[in-house]
């Protein structure tokens, strides 16, 4: 069974993987978009009619507004890239829900939610910019759909159980909402990788910069977390995320890189 999986993983490997659009590294995609993503909006529908979404708050404008802007640098991005067409699949959405949580996420696809939870350690607009710049970037480089195509290679299910999935809308769902971790209570949450997380981080970065904010203010975000979380009690967000001060320290030294790399693509962009 084993090598079965491995031979699968392997094939899988060669004939599935995508380019990171950031990156250039290859990556394993067994779920394409038009599969994961009508099974994203749906999730994300779900969730937001059985929530208590806050509207019309001083909050949850800020997230408005500071979620357009990061997709507006987004756009830019790949404009710059000459590749704006890879966001034609994305329906960005930003909602702030009532939730005592330290926390917030992004569905493929880019459908955003910020938690009440976390906006006093984001405290301000910046502080809002460098999650959500965060949180877009695991969106744009796909990086829950290849945590899905893993945690399906983990379970042995290779190209036979994506087969099967297709058949079974529920076990696809389950599937979804545990790649997300959705729910606090869901078993065997598949986290992102310490990879992933550097990824986010270091794409957020650039997505704020772009979009106007210091890059910096990342890492004094980091700090804010890191004083509100006594050891005890982690912040659902932190929990698979790399240890603080490694973390804050990777944020510090790639900022003004950050910032130089957001220059070059508005300067080539107002040529
Ligand atoms: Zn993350």
């Amino acid at each position: 069974m084993k090598k079965t999986v491995l031979f699968l993983g392997v094939f899988l490997f060669l004939t599935q993987c995508k380019v990171n659009q950031f990156t250039g590294k290859k990556t394993l995609q067994i779920y394409g978009n038009k599969t994961v993503l009508p099974q994203a909006f749906k999730a994300y529908d779900d969730f937001i009619t059985t929530n208590k979404v806050i509207r019309n708050t001083t909050a949850s404008d800020q997230i408005q507004h500071v979620g357009k802007k990061i997709t507006r640098a987004a756009e830019a991005y790949f404009e710059y890239k000459q590749n704006l067409s890879y966001l034609d699949d994305y329906a960005w959405e930003y909602n702030l829900v009532e939730d005592k949580a330290i926390n917030a996420w992004c569905m493929p696809g880019g459908k955003i939610v910020f938690y009440t939870g976390i906006m006093d350690i984001a405290k301000s607009e910046a502080g809002i910019a460098a999650i959500m710049g965060h949180e877009v970037a695991h969106a744009l480089a796909n990086h829950g759909a290849q945590r899905m195509s893993a945690g399906t290679i983990q379970q042995g299910l290779g190209i036979l159980g994506a087969k099967l999935l297709e058949n079974e809308p529920e076990k696809k769902r389950d599937l979804f909402l545990k790649a997300y971790g959705i729910g606090s209570n869901v078993a065997g949450i598949l986290p992102f990788s310490r990879g992933h997380e550097n990824e986010a981080d270091i794409i957020g970065m650039q997505l704020m910069a772009i979009a106007g904010y210091d890059p910096a203010e990342a890492a004094s975000l980091w700090e804010r977390m890191q004083a509100q979380s006594p050891n005890s009690k982690t912040p659902q967000i932190l929990s698979t995320h790399p240890s603080h001060q490694t973390r804050i320290s990777n944020l510090r030294k790639n900022a003004p890189q950050a910032l130089a790399q957001a220059q070059q693509i508005k300067d080539s962009l107002n040529q």
